[in-house]
């Protein structure tokens, strides 16, 4: 079988830890685009020269880096169990473009998993991630920025995967470990009670 989540969220949501649990637990390949271009900050390729205007702005990086990015990545790192996508999609057009692209292999998107976290919880725990994270995207502006890009063009992919059918919505408030559970649980129910998604 086959597997492919994606996880959303709004920065410091908890998405990057819970992706990787969601991972560990399906034997899934977890992917994080924001790592992946950090990474290639640090190592200063190329393509790290290029994104690091853009993540230090707090804007997005343009869709063209990005989905040739993540195929290069998702083609180098296949598994036969699928992937957990972490950060990616983050705009309508992305999340079109990887539909149409898995549906080329016979693949698709199983669940999308949202992380919803109230804007004055978010603002808390950015405070304290300027203090400790070290991310040269971290500074207030910046992040009152990335929320606010966030809500325009990402939020509207909750609609698009309700629509068909692969939502699952989740308070994010909760403890690591209780948002975890939550998740876990919700992520079995489902498998179990639509089979014919998978
Ligand atoms: P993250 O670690 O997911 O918070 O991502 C850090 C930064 O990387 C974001 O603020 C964007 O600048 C960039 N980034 C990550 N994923 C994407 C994406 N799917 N589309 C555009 N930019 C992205």
């Amino acid at each position: 079988m086959n597997l492919n989540f994606i996880v959303f969220g709004a920065p410091c949501s908890g998405k990057g830890t819970q992706s990787i649990r969601i991972a560990e637990r399906f034997d899934l390949i977890h992917v994080s685009t924001g790592e992946l271009f950090r990474n290639e900050i640090k190592h200063n390729t190329k393509i790290g020269q290029i994104v690091q205007s853009y993540i230090d702005k707090g804007s997005l990086v343009p869709d063209q880096i990005v989905l040739r990015e993540i195929y290069k990545t998702a083609s180098l790192r296949k598994n036969r169990h699928g992937f957990v996508f972490d950060g990616f999609p983050r705009t309508l057009h992305q999340a079109i473009t990887l539909d149409k692209s898995l549906s080329n292999k016979g693949l698709h998107i199983n669940l999308a998993i949202y992380i919803d976290v109230e804007n004055h919880e978010l603002i808390n725990r950015l405070n304290k991630r300027c203090v400790d994270s070290g991310r040269t995207d971290d500074s207030l502006d910046i992040i009152r920025k990335r929320i606010e890009i966030f809500q325009e063009q990402t939020i509207p992919l909750i609609n698009y995967y309700e629509a068909q059918g692969k939502l699952i919505m989740l308070s994010g408030m909760e403890s690591i470990q209780a948002v975890s559970v939550s998740i876990i649980s919700a992520i079995e129910k489902f498998l179990s009670s639509n089979p014919q998604k998978f």
